[in-house]
């Protein structure tokens, strides 16, 4: 039996994670989760999968919580920013589904306490890649990835197992819903347009990030953490130029590997998350679901692409950081959460959202990334100035 804690259990990934547990009963036990705020879903899930242990992010809700649970539920409580690190080393297995710069605790935490963390949550490892990597090498911490890009390249280097022939790694893209469209086009998109996802269905700030193809941009950051030169022993020794970006609509390629012997390994299944994160879950095992398998005789047909770079500048803009290093992903991805936070709002444009990241990387201090607090003051600079543009608001990070 393998126990699993499940931080951001109300969310997207998150809920679907515990359709993927409840298939498999005879082998995960959820002993923990967290949420940020929704209380009237995790009351439900707390009745539903009697955990050991619960966080709750938002403080102000906790008397609710605690009074919404039937008498008799043994569940201990925990609340406040901190109570994320708590819950993160408990388990066998932690699925970080938390969305934003907020999951870092349980990024850390899962690592530092020697466990295996199947991240959804890439905004921790792109913020903080050098402080994930370093905690990345405790004795018995595992990082499975969950986002399907990355759990199909993890999978495409298994299938090749040449780790030092790798060429390239070409990551795909459904180009979202304004694939095609001219400048003038995507000057005057709206919120609903925006959060219209042609193929998946995701929580809202992972869905603008899609329509912008930050998306893509934050993914080749992560790629380069989880396969890169930088993840040493654990990475394939490639650097960010030999990531590349396909855009591919059909959203049935996840990804792909290219050898240096010019054969490209990919892989196809069904776009659904419960596929990764069942994957990565079990890893290096596989267990029968019913969510990926394809009927190959009414696909017809697949597409690939080249990007446009000019109508979504947010691919270059992450390209760019990823190429500084240091905090520099940490800034781009703050301003980012700013940004989409405040388009959601309806406080600025579509259009406005590239113009406030690359402005806000404009005042980059080059600090490097090599401890948590220059991640951390990186963070908090980056938003309060995207935030200085965009009026408003924003919210904290979420982590103290
Ligand atoms: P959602 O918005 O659907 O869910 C986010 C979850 O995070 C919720 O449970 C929310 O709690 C919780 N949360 C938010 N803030 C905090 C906080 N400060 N402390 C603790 N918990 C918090 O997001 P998604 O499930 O779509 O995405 C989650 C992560 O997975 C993101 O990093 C995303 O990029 C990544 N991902 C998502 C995919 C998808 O298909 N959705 C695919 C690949 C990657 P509450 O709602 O209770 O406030
Ligand atoms: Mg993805």
């Amino acid at each position: 039996m393998t126990t699993v804690a499940i931080a951001g259990s109300t969310g997207s990934v998150g809920t679907q994670t515990l359709q993927v547990v409840a298939a498999q009963p005879d082998r995960y036990r959820v002993v923990a989760l967290a949420a940020g705020s929704r209380v009237d879903e995790l009351v439900d899930q707390i009745i539903a999968v009697r955990p050991e242990v619960v966080a709750l992010a938002d403080e102000s809700r906790l008397d609710e919580l605690r009074q919404r649970l039937p008498v008799g539920v043994k569940t201990e409580i925990l609340a406040g920013s901190s109570a994320l690190s708590d819950i993160a080393g408990v388990a066998d297995v932690t699925i970080n589904a938390v969305v934003g710069f907020a999951g870092l605790p349980v990024t850390l935490g899962c690592l530092a306490a020697g466990k295996r963390l199947a991240l959804a949550n890439k905004e921790s490892l792109i913020a903080a890649g050098p402080v994930v990597q370093s905690v990345r090498n405790t004795p018995g911490a595992e990082l499975v990835p969950v986002d399907s890009e990355h759990a199909a390249i993890h999978q495409c280097l298994r299938a090749g197992r040449g780790a030092t022939d790798v060429d390239r790694l070409q990551i795909t893209a459904s180009g979202g819903p304004f694939r095609g469209r001219t400048a003038a086009e995507l000057a005057s998109v709206t919120i609903d347009e925006a959060l219209a996802h042609p193929t998946w269905s995701m929580g809202p700030k992972i869905t603008i990030d899609s329509s912008t193809l930050m998306n893509k941009g934050l993914e080749v950051i992560e790629a380069n953490e989880l396969f890169g030169a930088r993840a040493g022993t654990a990475g394939v020794g490639i650097d960010l130029e030999r990531i590349e970006v396909v855009v591919h609509p059909q959203s049935i390629v996840h990804s792909m590997v290219t050898f240096t012997d010019g054969s490209t390994i990919a892989q196809l299944s069904r776009p659904d998350m419960r596929l990764p994160i069942a994957y990565a879950l079990a890893y290096p095992d596989r267990f029968p679901t019913p969510f990926g398998a394809i009927d190959w005789s009414s696909v017809g047909r697949l597409d690939f692409e080249p990007p446009d770079r000019q109508g979504f500048p947010c691919l270059d803009l992450a390209y760019e950081a990823g190429r500084v290093g240091g905090t520099a992903p940490a800034w781009l991805s703050a301003a980012n959460e700013v940004a989409v936070e405040a388009f959601l709002d309806g406080r600025i444009s579509w259009a406005d959202i590239p113009a406030i990241i690359a402005a806000t990387m404009d005042t980059h201090d080059g600090q490097h990334a090599d401890h948590i607090d220059a991640v951390l003051d990186s963070d908090a600079k980056a938003r309060r100035y995207a935030g200085s543009i965009v009026g408003g608001n924003p919210s904290p990070s979420g982590v103290v």
